[in-house]
């Protein structure tokens, strides 16, 4: 009996160094749980929202969950159903299975086996007659050419003490204070302040990502202000002066969901808001580098290391 319950451990020993031998091949990004409903569970992002929908860039759109290259900007073609649409795949990308009522071919990625959508035949979009109906977030798009600038956003109270921080930031080529997130168009600072526009204070930042990376100014942020208060910053109170970051890409958003993690883990309680860059609206002249003008200091950005 004891040679069977031996056998037994040794055959379950083997089959889990087996398995994690596998898995050292497969590097796979940890999924949002939007990215997984439709990776994993092979849900279906609403037309016309997602992030690739119209974009025209030159470059590869990979496999969000494992990084493969699945298409090339030159197989993607204008289809107007809501869903990035390609004529073709890049060769051995993506694999075919047949719906189990056979009406429609469900397509996946060869290397992780994740959803990307249906492939359809015969509809006469472009010479190949083929239309790969792809989730945006499925994929990732990387641009063959890297932009030389990048533009961040970041609220962190009264956007005088944003802004003292960023513009002395090595690799930093410009500074903006500004507001965002409202619902009334180029707001004056008196709206703003009163609190109805739904605006918070943000300061707009212009950098070099060969000179600096959006993960060091996500460090300097979270250095310089106090990102636990909820509501306000120091004796700044009100909506307009929250912890809010405004991402414009999805790489920026993983990176402030990362450092939001992090900070968890050591103990903090982050209040920031995280939402999607809209139009920025830059203020008064007179508010632009305010410090440097007055020769002061912010009273209540003051840098403290914690990364
Ligand atoms: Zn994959």
């Amino acid at each position: 009996m004891k040679n069977i319950q031996f056998i037994l451990l040794m055959l379950i020993a083997m089959s889990q160094i087996a398995c994690s031998q596998n898995k050292k091949n497969m590097k796979y990004n940890t999924l949002t749980p939007q990215e997984a409903s439709v990776i994993l569970y092979k849900g279906t992002e609403r037309p016309f929202t997602g992030e690739y929908v119209n974009t025209k860039e030159a470059g590869t759109y990979i496999c969000r969950q494992c990084e493969a290259a699945l298409y090339r900007s030159e197989s993607k073609f204008e289809s107007e159903c809501g869903w990035p649409s390609f004529d073709d795949e890049i060769k051995g990308a993506v694999t075919r299975i047949r719906d189990a009522d056979g009406s429609r071919t469900e397509i996946v990625c060869a290397n992780c086996g994740g959803h990307l959508g249906h492939v359809f035949r015969g509809e006469q979009f472009t010479a190949k007659n083929t239309r790969h109906c792809v989730n945006s977030i499925s994929m990732k798009f990387i641009p063959d050419v890297q932009p030389k600038t990048e533009k961040a956003y970041f609220a962190s109270g009264c956007f005088w003490g944003t802004e003292y921080h960023f513009m002395k930031k090595i690799g930093v080529i410009e500074t903006t204070v500004g507001y965002m997130g409202g619902h009334v168009d180029n707001p004056t600072y008196r709206e703003v302040c009163g609190g109805n526009t739904g605006h918070v204070e943000t300061t707009e930042v212009t950098f070099d990502p060969s000179k600096t990376s959006y993960e060091d100014l996500v460090k300097l942020y979270y250095e310089t202000h106090n990102f636990e208060q909820v509501g306000g910053q120091g004796p700044d109170i009100g909506k307009q002066y929250q912890s809010v970051v405004f991402y414009t890409n999805l790489q920026q958003k993983e990176l402030i969901e990362k450092y939001i993690q992090i900070l968890k883990t050591k103990g903090f309680k982050p209040a920031t808001l995280i939402f999607e860059a809209p139009k920025f609206w830059p203020a008064e002249d007179y508010h632009q580098e305010y410090y440097d003008k007055k020769n002061g200091t912010p009273y209540c950005h003051i840098y403290r290391k914690i990364f």
